[in-house]
């Protein structure tokens, strides 16, 4: 599998406003933010989708949520916020690398506004 733009991210290769690195999972700000703080937590290994995760991923997968918990507290975001994991095409995925995203700064509307969305 070819790398992704998010694989390169996570080795530095290319530039990104990195927020937070451990050993498991990295974030960084979104490139097009669609709320006042955007992020995107993504695991440090190239799994592609939600559809990929295996039981050996468990570590990673939790602490997207702490690290989401941790960055949450540092942008205020105590009224609220939305984490969002978009899997394949009929959820718009554009990047093969599973990330979770963090959105807050502001009311978020609702999830989806009719079955038809
Ligand atoms: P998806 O639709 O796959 O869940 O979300 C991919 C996200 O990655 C989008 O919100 C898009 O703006 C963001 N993105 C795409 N390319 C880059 C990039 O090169 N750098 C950063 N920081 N974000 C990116």
């Amino acid at each position: 599998m070819s790398d992704t733009i998010f694989t390169k991210i996570v080795r530095r290769e290319i530039p990104a406003d990195i927020l937070y690195q451990d050993d498991l999972v990295t974030a960084f700000r979104d490139i097009n933010p669609r709320a006042p703080t955007h992020i995107l937590i993504v695991t440090n290994k190239p799994i592609p989708t939600a559809a990929d995760v295996e039981s050996e991923d468990e570590a990673a997968l939790g602490r997207m949520f702490t690290v989401a918990r941790k960055l949450s507290e540092q942008h205020s975001l105590e009224r609220g916020y939305r984490l969002m994991v978009n899997c394949k095409e009929h959820a718009h995925q554009e990047v093969y690398h599973l990330h979770m995203h963090l959105f807050g700064g502001r009311p978020l509307g609702p999830m989806l506004v009719s079955v038809d969305d």
